[in-house]
């Protein structure tokens, strides 16, 4: 991906975007998708703040270096207001090259909790490299958040921010996003799996 043109990366960055709203992990613009610049390796490439991925255009993919100014969008277009963690995970993890952050219901629902997602399947331990920690509160958008993400990240590729949502990094967007689609599945599984348990305890011993 690091010889990729910037435009081409752009549209990339658009798509991956796409591919998370159409599956629901994000709506709305509750979410958002970056990729580190082909040739400047303290830049990124993130969607932008408040425009909705249905309507987001190629173009509106905004270029920013690693302490948030803009190198280059369209008319009054503002970098996703998340980008700080984004900057702080590629300034620490010089492997990434994509995240996908996203507000999956069933990930969001366990960073509510404050409960890690273990690394009970092959495919989680495969994709995410161990249990999805929990990052401590901070409001979004601030260095602290920033600071958390990272830290609670460490070496693997997904972490939860508290009662927030999910950041997932990978090499590529294709990797970052399949990191996102295994944690929310894993996520979808444990939450199904406890409810089951709790029924069948609840049924008539000759039921069971
Ligand atoms: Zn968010």
């Amino acid at each position: 991906m690091a010889s990729l043109p910037e435009a081409v990366l752009r549209t990339r960055v658009r798509r991956t975007a796409q591919r998370a709203s159409d599956a629901g992990h994000i709506v709305a613009s509750l979410g958002n998708v970056s990729a580190r610049h082909p040739r400047h390796d303290d830049r990124l490439l993130i969607t932008p703040s408040g425009v909705s991925y249905g309507a987001m255009a190629s173009a509106d993919v905004v270029t920013i270096d690693q302490g948030g100014r803009v190198h280059r969008a369209v008319g009054e277009v503002r970098p996703s207001s998340e980008w700080r963690v984004h900057a702080a995970i590629y300034r620490a993890r010089p492997d990434v090259h994509a995240i996908v952050h996203t507000h999956a219901v069933h990930a969001q629902a366990f960073s509510f909790l404050g409960c890690p997602l273990s690394a009970d399947t092959e495919e989680l331990d495969a994709f995410a490299g161990g249990d999805v920690d929990v990052a401590d509160y901070a409001a979004s958008g601030t260095g602290e958040l920033a600071e958390n993400a990272v830290r609670a990240l460490g070496s693997r590729q997904a972490v939860l921010l508290a009662r927030h949502g999910v950041v997932s990094v990978g090499v590529s967007l294709d990797a970052a996003y399949a990191v996102a689609q295994v944690v929310e599945r894993q996520a979808e599984r444990a939450w199904r799996l406890d409810q089951a348990t709790e029924l069948s305890a609840s049924l008539p011993e000759r039921g069971r």
